[in-house]
């Protein structure tokens, strides 16, 4: 084994580069390589996220990337409207993609580099040229089948518009007050300034399928609606896995010798399908120092994140298949619905995957807002 080899982490997206990040920072004697294949680093997302979702570690990488920041956020559905005085929060990729070249060493990434294969001593590129490693990290991201996972799934496009938000300081997290199809719909608003607003619409479906052109005309519409078109300044897609079930082992094979990151190895938010914290707590964990960073003592490492993490995830699956299972698509918004009466507090474990004992009690208390038969056949696995 050579120590002057690199770690190469495959994939400058939000995981890898957030990983990459914190390494720079924390651990600058490691030598490493970030591979992205695109021409920039984090793609075209708007990456949003609770103040519990950033580590106390993280707080000044953070900071670092300029979050705009909302003091305040409200959910809406027929029966139930809320406000909370609880900050929600959104980094662009356009941010990770400069913080990546302010800050890491200019031989430690190379944009443009499509890894072609991967094995446990180093990548071959596209172009044929060969890296060795001390350590490779897959951070190639969601592309591709999930294989052993049952999923929803969660579509959504958003366009940002010159446009004001009626109240800038205020982001719309959740508005089903508006027709429901193909499942669970509802529109989400964030003012990202003064003059630019990010409207998307969003669809938790059965299936992948997204009509992105077909959607971008009804963003147009919720924007014309809520008086919020402009000429439009980006556009941004997602299909996001929701996880109902499966086999964690199908997914993720024990004992194999690459280790991964971010959604390639399953750390997202079963519920959500988000997965920003969980690529802090990652990189952070990672930074902090493990003995080694052969690929052998990274697989070991983060097949046990993963582990534990899929455990975590064990009641999120059980909502989930509630969700899908046991509410009809057209009816899905009562379950949010119903989850939105309980306090902001637990609102929030909820969203950073760490609810109570006490909170699961209570998300699961009171009338159940789908036919209690289909809500028990779900609570059962069946
Ligand atoms: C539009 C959009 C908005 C989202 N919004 C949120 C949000 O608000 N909050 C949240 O928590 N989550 C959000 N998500 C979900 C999730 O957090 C993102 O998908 C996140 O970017 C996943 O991170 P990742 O690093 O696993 O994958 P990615 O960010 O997709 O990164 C993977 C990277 O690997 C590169 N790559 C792939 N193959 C190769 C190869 N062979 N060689 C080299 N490079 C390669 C890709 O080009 C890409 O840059 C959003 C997703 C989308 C699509």
């Amino acid at each position: 084994m050579n120590a002057a080899l690199p770690v190469v982490i495959v994939g400058g997206g939000l995981a890898g580069a957030l990983a990459a990040l914190c390494l720079a920072q924390r651990r600058p004697d490691v030598p490493m390589l970030l591979l992205e294949a695109d021409e920039r680093f984090g793609g075209n997302h708007t990456w949003s996220f609770f103040d519990s979702d950033v580590p106390e570690e993280a707080r000044d990488l953070i900071a670092a990337l300029n979050p705009v920041r909302w003091p305040r956020h409200t959910v809406a559905f027929p029966g139930r409207r809320r406000e909370f005085d609880f900050a929600y929060n959104a980094v662009t990729s356009g941010a990770l993609d400069a913080l990546v070249r302010d800050r890491l060493p200019r031989n430690a990434w190379r944009t443009g580099a499509a890894v072609a294969s991967l094995d446990a001593d180093g990548v071959t590129l596209a172009s044929g040229e060969r890296i060795a490693a001390l350590g490779v990290i897959d951070a190639r991201g969601p592309d591709g089948p999930m294989p052993g996972l049952d999923l929803g799934w969660q579509c959504f496009v958003g366009i940002e518009f010159a446009a004001r938000a009626p109240d800038p300081s205020c982001a719309t997290v959740m508005d089903a007050t508006l027709p429901q199809i193909d499942g669970y719909r509802f529109v989400y608003v964030l003012p990202m300034a003064d003059d630019k607003v990010l409207v998307e619409d969003t669809y938790y479906t059965d299936g992948p399928d997204l009509d992105v052109a077909e959607v971008a005309d009804r963003v147009r519409t919720l924007a014309a609606e809520r008086g919020l078109s402009g000429p439009e300044l980006r556009q941004e897609h997602g299909v996001l896995p929701i996880l109902i079930g499966g086999d964690p082992d199908a997914f993720w094979p024990k004992g194999d010798p690459i280790p991964r990151l971010g959604m390639r190895g399953g750390f997202f938010h079963a519920t959500t399908g988000y997965s920003f914290g969980l690529a802090l707590q990652n990189a952070v964990t990672l930074s902090r120092g493990s003995e080694s960073f052969d690929s052998a003592a990274l697989a070991e490492w983060s097949r046990g994140r993963f582990e534990r993490h899929w455990q975590a995830m064990r009641f999120f699956r059980v909502l989930n298949r509630m969700l899908f299972r046991a509410a009809p698509p057209l009816e899905r918004y009562r379950v949010f619905e119903h989850f939105y009466r309980l306090p902001i507090a637990l609102v929030a474990r909820f969203y950073g995957g760490v609810p109570t004992a006490a909170d699961k009690l209570r998300i699961l208390s009171g009338k159940p807002p789908v036919a209690i038969g289909a809500a028990l056949k779900a609570l059962l696995g069946r």
